[in-house]
């Protein structure tokens, strides 16, 4: 049999985080990569706020000095206010010792294993993104933007054709296996049919950016502007971020079930400010505030994959599973499927095999922690009085914090995840149960799918 002639070893859908981490990982071990990216970079994306389980990923690429040079803001905690927080007020700051519905945390409360500093970045993914693109470019990945991919053929073993397309033409593109990161396009598992929607999610943005913002009117301590900041609405199933893009500019999101949105009928301004009135303090700083993007919206997108991997084939970041952004967990996901993706491609490469058991260890391990991160969610949602307790409770603070770090990968299931769906399950089953009021529609955790 004549030997297959490849264009280059790995071809690689989309270069967003996940995509040029990817091709970051192979090009370090010498594996030739082709990454096809649709736009042209730098382009906008939401998802502005890292948490710390990208800095080991982003410090093994050899990135991070890019990164640190960019000088975006530094992201030291992260914190939940209430309507009820905002009443308490306390030397011109709010303090949130005695409202159960808020909590802050600082990331430098906990170790977290290959991080070296007590804080992440909140990025302008314009910019962020076209960081992690051109360091992929400068270890010898060949890049191909305004390129999209528009099919792939498993004609071989260990072989698949990309069917590309761009100004010029069209091209047939041969690797040994193809990485789909091609983000909530979901190029591969739609193609497959692997998508499924979420059955308990269904959830919808609506964000823009605004200049001059005061965060210090909404910040509920001293010394907290520079947080991400989740203000709970009093709208079921409702909130917002508020997340700093410059000294400038804050990000705000607000982020809630589709099926409220759909009264709106489209009209994502009129929505936006109507859930932000539910909150005086939050509507009076933004009125002061100068909006200086349009509004944007971001829907479908808590969805799922019956398979991750396959012959010849990965799905890594939102091309394998998205949820909700409440425990801005996105670009994260992207980095460390990418890191754990790599390191499976690597080992096949070597082998010069690529038959699906090949990356049974990036599946087993996403699965793991896509399914802690979907439960934490979902506990979040069903019973939000509880997260807040559990980050102010000495006994499950760090191990909330673990999760709240992305700190997810390792064997063990974290213990307050435990504990959680415990009391979830009591308070369910208890009418008289403090909390039961408390309870969202959404359904229980049990409902949740597997992966
Ligand atoms: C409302 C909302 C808020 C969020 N907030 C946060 C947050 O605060 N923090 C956080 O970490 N995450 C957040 N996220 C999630 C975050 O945006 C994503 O998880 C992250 O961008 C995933 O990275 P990725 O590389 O997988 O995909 P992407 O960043 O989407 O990159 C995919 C790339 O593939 C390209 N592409 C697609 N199809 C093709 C094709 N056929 N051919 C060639 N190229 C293609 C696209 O142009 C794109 O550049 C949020 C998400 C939502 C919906």
């Amino acid at each position: 049999m004549t030997e297959l002639e490849y264009d280059y070893d790995i071809g690689i859908i989309g270069g967003g985080p996940a995509g040029a981490t990817t091709a970051a990982y192979l090009r370090q071990a010498g594996i030739s990569v082709a990454v096809f990216e649709s736009a042209q970079f730098p382009r906008e994306h939401v998802g502005e706020s890292l948490v710390p389980a990208t800095t080991p990923v982003l410090l093994e690429t050899g990135v991070m000095p890019k990164v640190d040079a960019a000088g975006f803001p530094k992201k030291y905690g992260a914190a939940w206010t209430s309507a009820e927080s905002r009443n308490i007020s306390h030397n011109g700051f709010q303090n949130l010792t005695h409202d159960f519905r808020a909590a802050e945390v600082l990331f430098g409360e906990r170790d977290q294993p290959g991080v070296d500093r007590d804080y992440t970045f909140h990025v302008d993914r314009g910019i962020f993104d076209k960081i992690l693109l051109d360091h992929a470019r400068s270890l010898g990945a060949e890049v191909f933007e305004q390129t999209r991919v528009l099919g792939v053929d498993f004609d071989a073993p260990n072989s698949t054709v990309l069917h590309t397309r761009n100004s010029e033409g069209t091209r047939d593109v041969r690797t040994r296996m193809v990485v789909d990161a091609s983000g909530r396009q979901t190029m591969l598992g739609t193609k497959l049919k692997y998508k499924v929607s979420d059955p308990v999610f269904n959830q919808y943005a609506v964000h823009a950016w605004f200049k001059g913002l005061d965060r210090k009117a909404l910040a509920v301590q001293e010394g907290q502007t520079e947080y991400i900041f989740i203000h709970f609405l009093p709208l079921s199933d409702t909130w917002v971020w508020q997340i700093p893009i410059t000294d400038e500019i804050t990000s705000i999101g607000v982020v809630t079930q589709k099926s409220r949105f759909q009264d709106w009928k489209d009209d994502r301004e009129g929505f936006f400010w109507d859930c932000v009135a539910s909150r005086p303090d939050l509507l009076d700083a933004l009125k002061k505030s100068e909006r200086v993007k349009p509004f944007k919206t971001e829907g479908d997108y808590s969805y799922a994959m019956t398979q991750v991997a396959g012959d010849s084939f990965v799905l890594i970041g939102d091309a394998a599973r998205f949820v909700d952004p409440i425990f801005s967990s996105g670009v994260s996901v992207a980095l460390n499927s990418a890191r754990l993706a790599s390191a499976d491609i690597i080992e096949a490469f070597k082998a010069g095999d690529y038959s699906h058991e090949r990356f049974s260890r990036f599946e087993s391990t996403l699965r793991r922690a896509v399914s802690s991160w979907y439960e934490f969610i979902t506990i979040y949602y069903r019973l939000n009085v509880l997260f807040t307790a559990f980050v102010q409770d000495p006994r499950y603070r760090l191990d909330v914090l673990k999760m709240l770090q992305g700190d997810v990968y390792d064997d063990e299931e974290p213990a307050a995840l435990v504990a959680m769906r415990e009391i979830v399950k009591a308070v369910e089953n208890d009418p008289d149960h403090l909390w039961h009021r408390y309870l969202s529609d959404l359904s229980s955790p049990s409902a949740a799918a597997s992966f």
